[in-house]
């Protein structure tokens, strides 16, 4: 009886994802593309742009671009070697990048980086298709993370440039720290959270569906489908020996619950 009390409190304590936005504002195609800003990215530990471009995209296919119920591809651009965003608020940088694009790129803004943080993110919410992600060059907290951490950093700042706003589940690429954990994929709180925002396309109208089962006079009706099936009936209809089966089954249950209460508690 406890075993079943807890297993429903597990079941009730329920982690959700959240959105950036109460319009669930999100890029308007499945396809987005990675540029990178062409200011220095030295003190976050990047040699040059491509560098950080080589690293977006390979966090981008470790974490995001593997989600076969979510329609989204990132796609690998190119560095933007006249942009520069090094001085920007986060702001500015979403509105140089390129339409349908995720401008990415290290920062200098000591007024954005502060107190440890590794990076910022966010997209527009108006016209749906600009986002940037900022990476703190301002000192060394993202340049001190290991290889894996980098990734996973990179790929929560996505998140948010996707329009993914923060877990509450701690094991989420999502949750609001990365501090002491080694994210190495997406939890089904994330895989949720980019279905919903990038579902794949529906693969036809109601009216295209074809029913499936048997039907004793040929093709079914379609206009007529939702409606249980002669076929159906019959089916039903041999079920019976498992009726009886479901039914004793739940009579022992109930009877082992009760000499629970009654003997254990
Ligand atoms: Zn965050």
């Amino acid at each position: 009886m406890l075993k079943i009390l807890v297993s429903l409190l597990l079941i009730l304590d329920l982690k959700a994802f959240t959105l950036n936005y109460s319009n669930e504002a999100h890029f308007q195609v499945d396809e987005v593309t990675i540029d990178v800003a062409g200011n220095s990215c030295a003190t976050a530990g990047y040699n040059s742009a491509a560098e950080l471009l080589d690293a977006a995209f390979e966090a981008a296919n470790e974490f995001w671009n593997r989600v076969p119920t979510c329609a989204l591809k990132l796609k690998k651009g190119s560095v933007r070697s006249s942009v520069d965003i090094s001085s920007d608020s986060l702001g500015a940088a979403i509105a140089k990048a390129n339409t349908n694009t995720i401008l990415i790129g290290c920062s200098d803004n000591s007024s954005i980086f502060s107190a440890g943080i590794l990076g910022v993110a966010n997209i527009n919410a108006n016209n749906q298709n600009q986002a940037a992600v900022l990476i703190n060059n301002v000192d060394t907290s993202f340049a001190n993370l290991d290889a894996r951490e980098k990734l996973a950093t990179i790929a929560h700042e996505m998140g948010h440039a996707l329009g993914v706003g923060h877990s509450s589940d701690p094991v989420a690429l999502m949750y609001a720290s990365v501090g002491g954990k080694v994210q190495e994929k997406l939890t089904m709180d994330d895989y949720n959270a980019c279905t919903y925002l990038y579902p794949h396309d529906s693969p036809g109208s109601c009216s295209a569906v074809p029913f499936i089962g048997k039907s004793p006079k040929g093709p079914q009706d379609p206009n007529n489908f939702i409606g249980k099936s002669k076929n159906t009936e019959e089916k039903s209809n041999a079920n019976w020996p498992f009726n009886i089966f479901f039914g004793f089954a739940i009579i022992v249950l109930i009877f082992g619950l009760k000499r629970d209460r009654f003997y254990r508690l």
